[in-house]
This record gives C-alpha cells, structure tokens and sequence, in this order.
C-alpha cells in the first residue's frame, strides 16, 4: 500500500521535472509561435502540480479516517469484558482483548502471527480458507473447542461479525466469544435458584395453610386487594383480587368507617407503614353468609425489584376470642337497650377519627338526634314500650349506615351519628329526612298508631370544634338552639357560639351576682284543687341582671350547674327562703309551705342535711315548712345513696317532691320505692291531658298510687279552667300555675296571700 503510493509520487514528480525542463528548453530557443507553446505547458504543469497536491490529501484524509476507525475498534475490543480479538481475513493483524489472553494464556510478547493465533479459536491447525470465514461468520451457536497454552481445553461460541472492509478489500473481522463452562455454571445456578424458590413458596403456602391465616394485600396504586386462597374460601370469594368497594360491601355497616380510614391512610400514608406493625379488627360478612371479627395485623414494605409500595398481613378469624371479651366490651362500650355502641365508644372513635381528619385533610358530619315527645311515650305506654321505640330507633339508624358512618345511642333519647363528609354539604340533611321517613313506617307497624319523629342537630369536624368533644357539644347545642317544632333539623353556625360566648360571659357575671346580691327569690302559689286554698310557695329564682334585665333560672341555672356554681345558688336560696318564711310568719300570716329546687349536685353533697338543719335553726323554722324538689334523674343516678339521703331528710321532718314526674324515664315504681311526700306531674301531662285519653288514665294511676302510699299530686302549668276540672277528676289535689299566679316578687307575694285571705273570710 506505502509503496504504490510511494510509486505514483516518484511518477508524477518524474512527469513534472520531465515537463519543467521541456519548458525550459522551449524558452531558451523559442521561434516564432513557441510562446504559446509555453503558455500551455505552464498551464499543463500547473493542472499536474495541484492534482498531485490534491490527491495526496485524499489520500491522508482517508488513511486518518482508516486509522481512527481502526483504532476505534481496537479500543473496543481491548475494552469488552468477554473474550474477543479484531482480526482481517488477510491475517496482517489479531488484536486479543486480556479477557482473552487470560482465557488462552497467551503473552502480548509471544511473537505469534495472525496466521497461527486465528485458526486456533476456531479449531483449526492451518490457515482459515475464504470458506472457512464465511463459516464463522454465519454461525449461530456453533461451538468451537480451543487448546489455551498449557493444555486446558476450551469450549467456546464465538460471534463474529464483518466490521469494516477497506479499499484494498480487506474485510477486518470482530470475534467475542463466550466461554461455555461460564454458560453451564449460570444455568445450574439458574436451576438452583428456581427450585429454591419454588421450593421456599411451597413451604410458604403450607404454613399458610397450617396456620389457618388468609392474606390481603393491596400494593400503591393498585385499586384491588389480593387476596390469598385461605381468604377466599374464608370470605366465600373465587378471585384472587377483590376492588375496594367489593370488599367494602361485606364489612360490617358499624365498621365501615374503620375501614375506610384505613384505606385512605394507606394511600396517602403507605410510607409511614414500614416496617411498623399495626392491627385492624372488623366484622366482615363471610362465607357461611354470617359476620366474623376478623383481625387484620398488616405492614407495609417495598418490592425489591420496582421499589413499589405494598401493604399487606395475616387475616385471621378472631370471633372467638372476640365472643369472650364481648362480656367486656359490651359492658363499657355497647347500650344495654338497643345493642348499638353506648357515648364511650362514640367517644373513643370519634376522638380517633378526629385526630385522623389532621392528618388526612378530611371531614365528618357529626349529627345529634332526638326523638320528639319520648318521655311520653315511655309514661304512657311504660317502659317497655319505651325501649322498644329506642331499639326500633336504633334499627333504623344502623339501616343508614350501610353507606358507611357510625351511630350510637348516647343518653335517654339521644342517638349521635358520624358520618364521612363527600363533599356535599346537604348530606346530614338528607340522612335525617331518610330517618324521619323510616321512623314513620316503624311507627306504623311497632308502635300502634303513635307518630314517632326526631329532631335532630349537627356540626362539621374538625371545622366546628378543636376536639371531637367540642364538635359534639356545638351538635348538641344546634339540636337544642332548634325550633321546637317536631321534626326541626339545625346547624351549627357560628351565630351559636357566639351564644356560647355570651354563657361562658355570663358564668363570670354569675360569680359577681353573687356577692352584688343579684339574684332574688320569687314565689309562685300552689293551691288546692279542692278548696283553692293556698298549700304552699314554690320559691323560683331570678337573677336581676345589672343591664336592667330579669334573667330566667332557664337560662343561668344550667350554666351553674356545669360551673359548680350552684352550691353557692342553693345556698343562697335556702338561707333566704327560711328567711322569709319567718319574715311570713312573724307577720302573722299563716304557716305554710315553702319549696325549693335542687339540682343532683346538691342534694349528694356530703353535709347537705347539716346545712339545711342550720338554715331551718338560724331562723328558727319548723322543718315541716321547708320542702325539696328532687328531679326523678337524680334518683337514676345512684338509687342507694339517694334512697339514704331521702330517708335522712324525711327523718329530720322535711317533706320531699319528685318534681317534672313524666319528663324522663318516669317508672311508677319511683313513686313506691323512693319517699317523696308529693309527686308533681310535669305540665307536658297538663297540655296533653285534654286529647289524649292515654294521658288522662296516666295521670290517673298516677294520683291513685301515690294516694295508696299517702303521697300526694300536684300538676304544674295549670293554665285554664278546664285543665285544673281534669285534673280535679283524676284525682291529683294539687295545682300550681298561671291560673292561680305567675312566680311573684316577695312583696307581691304577701300581698297575693293576703288578698287570699281576704278572698276566703268574705265566702
Ligand atoms: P320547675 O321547677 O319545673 O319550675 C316550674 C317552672 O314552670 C317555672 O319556671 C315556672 O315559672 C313555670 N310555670 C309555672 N306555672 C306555669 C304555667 O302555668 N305555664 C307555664 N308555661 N309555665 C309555668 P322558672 O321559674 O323559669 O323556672 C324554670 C326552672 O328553673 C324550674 O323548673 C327549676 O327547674 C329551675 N329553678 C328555678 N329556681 C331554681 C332554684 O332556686 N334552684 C334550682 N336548682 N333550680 C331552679
Ligand atoms: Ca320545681
Ligand atoms: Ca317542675
């Protein structure tokens, strides 16, 4: 190649000074017409110099172009991992990578030509024929065994492939081999791995199987749990892959909520899950068509090859154990009556769920409801049938929560609701008219021909509260801040604590009244429905606001109540009505009785009767005078202290009356098993009595009883004539109300008994 080149150079500067000289001697002995003779020469030189010039470039631009791409494939032999060599079918040149020469044992000094080193890979002794490289070259998986040096025998393919053919035709060649004893270990290895895993999944499926576990997967992203073989059959499935709502569908209504936080915590939370264990337990509808307590004890980790988030663990049937610890769950978390969970567990899950909406950014509706008229109910048709519009109430309140929420009956007539907010701000709304148009059917078909309706009130949580019980407050107070209308549904707004505000103002002023003597007693008549006598003075307190107002123990006493306030307040009414009593009395007027209020924390406080003895000694009034009103709620709650405290009270001569009897859970058997001296029917007896005969026969039994054991009855709120003619025939004896006189100031009072008295010596 050098020399051809070499040659054509020699050539044409041979041609050049051959043709230089020509114009030389043309010059020196030019004739007439020789100078153009020259001319053209000159030209014909010119055209030969730079054609010479030009073409030697090519050349070396071509032979730089030749090297670079030699040297680029030897670079990348030299650089390949398996063993390879570059070599031409001229056998000029073999470059061996060291993967090679490690595997042939071969030395980079080893003065070897093409000719010996190529043929030896392929089995060959002498040189590779034109057929014998096609052969190579066409191969597929061919194997060629070579002989390294020092005897170690080789079984190899080779891939060889044509890489670059230069001018002169030579074709360079790129051999990268594969050693077949590498292949064979892979393979076994291969094999091992497989059986291994086989073999580890099969025992892994056994344990399974022996331990009776289901397993529940779901991986990030993925809107299908799988589920194992064992869960299948437990939840009576055929897939093993179930979407979300599918299984949703067989969870427990109760636990539906459970169920949904948990799936929305995995799946924006799934990270936090690693390597932590946690433990989910629900009631699931399961293959024998019955709902099992199921325990979910999950974690979550990654794949190792994709690094996707799964959570997944062993579900196992725990209804047995959940049977023996229903004895205590029941106890502390489920209504005795109607079977659904009780306050504490409404309590406990809304606390939970609370704490959730942080962290998830989402909202629940928290609904209060009330059934209208209740305590009617349960007076006139008895307890029984009470309980039954509590469990019928019940029934239709878990009937709504397929969709998903949780309910619980939280006191007398109080059933709370929580329910996940989707957004649309009428939901509670909705679910309460769905209530409302239950609750007439039930009432149809369970409670003869009575209508049952509900009132109901509701917030947003976390929105309108800083804890649930905060929330559930404001529900409450929406429920009772309502219309009285049957059936009235209210939200809470913000209007409402503003209203909450003025109380908590109003519990500061209270302390101040106090000591600014504020409050005053004011005395309303009782008579006799018999005579029209004056039997006695109810004394109600007033609280004369500074603003000019009189504010209404409605109002203020409740707010005492929850401050403590109110031990200061009885205090003060007790001392004040001895007082003026004695005041009364020592006036001349007749003796006669007065009665006061208390609420359940008075009468349990400890020197209660050694209070009252000092009040009756420090004005010197007979204890005959003196009279307590006990709500019958106070006797729920603690009947023994209660009926020990009532009797040490009626031992020191002071008469007791159950007072707002048919409010709450009103039992005849109060009447007989605590010693009031008086009961006094609620005036919601009163405003009824007069269309529904179910009234009258109450107030009936009623006075009769309480006739038996020397109690006597009073009615509240007599208004009319006629309601005090009823009462009269049914046999109560006593009446207070706006007929005979509003509550009045002490002076209006003595004035009230005196024109009594006026009244009664003129007859
Ligand atoms: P209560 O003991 O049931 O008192 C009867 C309430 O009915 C009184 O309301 C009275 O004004 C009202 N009333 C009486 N006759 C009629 C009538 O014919 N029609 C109507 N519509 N209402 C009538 P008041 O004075 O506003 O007291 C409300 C409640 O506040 C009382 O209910 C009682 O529970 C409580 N209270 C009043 N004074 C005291 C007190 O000194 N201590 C305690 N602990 N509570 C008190
Ligand atoms: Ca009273
Ligand atoms: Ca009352």
């Amino acid at each position: 190649m050098k020399y051809k080149k070499q040659l054509i150079a020699a050539v044409l500067i041979g041609f050049s000074l051959l043709t230089g000289y020509l114009i030389l001697y043309a010059f020196f002995h030019r004739e007439k017409g020789d100078l153009i003779f020259i001319i053209f020469n000159s030209y014909a030189l010119l055209a030969i110099v730079l054609g010479v010039v030009m073409a030697y470039r090519r050349e070396r631009n071509e032979q730089y172009k030749k090297e670079l791409t030699h040297k680029r494939l030897t670079y990348l032999t030299q650089n390949l991992t398996a063993p390879a060599m570059l070599w031409n079918d001229s056998f000029t040149e073999v470059i061996l990578n060291d993967a090679l020469m490690e595997l042939s044992n071969l030395h980079k000094h080893e003065d070897l030509s093409a000719q010996e080193i190529v043929p030896m890979f392929f089995g060959k002794k002498e040189k590779l024929t034109d057929e014998d490289i096609r052969e190579i070259v066409n191969a597929k998986n061919q194997e060629y065994s070579f002989t390294a040096r020092g005897g170690v025998l080789h079984d190899m393919i080779w891939n060889t492939s044509a890489v670059e053919t230069d001018e002169d035709g030579v074709t360079w060649l790129l051999s990268i081999g594969m050693d077949l004893a590498d292949i064979r270990q892979m393979e076994s290895k291969l094999k091992i791995y497989t059986n291994r895993l086989s073999a580890s999944e099969g025992r892994h499926n056994l344990i399974m199987e022996l331990m009776d576990v289901g397993l529940l997967l779901i991986e990030q992203g993925n809107p299908q749990f799988f589920i194992s073989e064992k869960l299948q059959r437990m939840f009576g499935l055929r897939s093993i892959s179930i979407t979300i709502p599918e299984i949703r569908k067989l969870i427990y209504p109760l636990d539906a909520v459970a169920f949904d936080t948990h799936v929305q915590t995995m799946r924006s939370h799934m990270k936090h899950f690693i390597g932590k264990t946690d433990t989910l337990e629900l009631r699931i509808c399961s293959a024998d068509g019955q709902y099992h307590w199921y325990s979910y004890r999950y974690r979550a980790t990654t794949y190792r090859d994709s690094g996707r988030l799964v959570v997944g663990g062993t579900v196992i049937d725990i209804s047995g154990e959940k049977q023996r610890d229903a004895t205590m769950e029941k106890i502390a978390y489920e209504d005795t009556v109607t079977g659904i969970p009780n306050r504490n567990k409404l309590m406990r899950m809304g606390k939970e769920l609370y704490e959730c909406t942080t962290e998830l950014h989402n909202s629940y509706w928290v609904i209060v409801m009330d059934i209208d008229r209740f305590h009617l109910i349960n007076d006139t048709c008895g307890y029984t049938a009470g309980n039954a519009v509590l469990r019928s109430f019940a029934d239709v309140l878990v009937k709504q929560l397929t969709q998903g929420g949780f309910g619980a009956r939280i006191s007398g007539d109080n059933f709370a609701l929580i329910l996940r907010d989707t957004g649309d701000e009428m939901l509670p709304e909705k679910v309460i008219a769905k209530i409302q148009r239950a609750l007439l059917t039930k009432a149809v078909s369970d409670i003869s021909n009575r209508s049952l309706s509900c009132s109901a009130g509701y917030a947003k949580m976390p929105a309108d509260g800083d804890s649930f019980e905060h929330v559930l407050e404001h529900a409450e107070f929406a429920l009772s801040s309502g219309s009285k209308a049957l059936g009235s549904v209210s939200r809470y707004t913000s209007a409402m604590h503003d209203e909450i505000i003025y109380d908590s103002n109003l519990e500061t002023q209270l302390h101040e009244a106090l000591s600014h003597n504020e409050l005053e007693l004011y005395y309303q008549p009782k008579v006799s429905l018999e005579t029209g006598d004056i039997v006695g003075l109810e004394a109600l307190i007033r609280w004369n606001h500074p603003s000019g107002k009189i504010i209404s123990p409605g109002i203020f006493i409740p707010i005492a109540e929850r401050s403590q306030l109110i031990t200061q307040i009885t205090r003060f009414v007790m001392y004040d009505a001895c007082r003026q009593m004695k005041v009364w009395q020592t006036m001349g007027l007749p003796d006669t009785v007065v009665s006061i209020n208390f609420s359940s924390t008075d009468f349990y406080q400890e020197n209660i009767c050694a209070q009252i003895q000092d009040a009756l000694n420090k004005y010197g009034l007979a204890p005959s005078c003196l009279e307590i009103e006990l709500t019958e709620s106070l006797a729920l709650m603690d009947i023994d202290t209660t009926i020990a405290r009532m009797h040490e009270l009626r031992k020191a001569g002071i008469k007791l009356a159950m007072d707002d009897f048919g409010t709450g859970y009103s039992s005849l058997s109060y009447i007989e098993q605590l010693p009031f001296t008086i009961v006094k029917l609620d005036r919601s007896f009163v405003t009824e009595m007069h269309n529904n005969p179910v009234v009258q026969e109450i107030v009936h039994s009623v006075a009769r009883i309480a006739r038996t054991k020397q109690i006597n009855t009073i009615a509240e709120g007599v208004e009319t004539q006629e309601q005090a003619e009823m009462l009269r025939a049914a046999g109560c004896e006593y009446a207070q109300g706006y007929l005979y006189g509003r509550p009045m100031t002490a002076k209006a009072t003595e004035q009230y008994i005196r024109d009594c008295l006026k009244k009664k010596a003129k007859h």
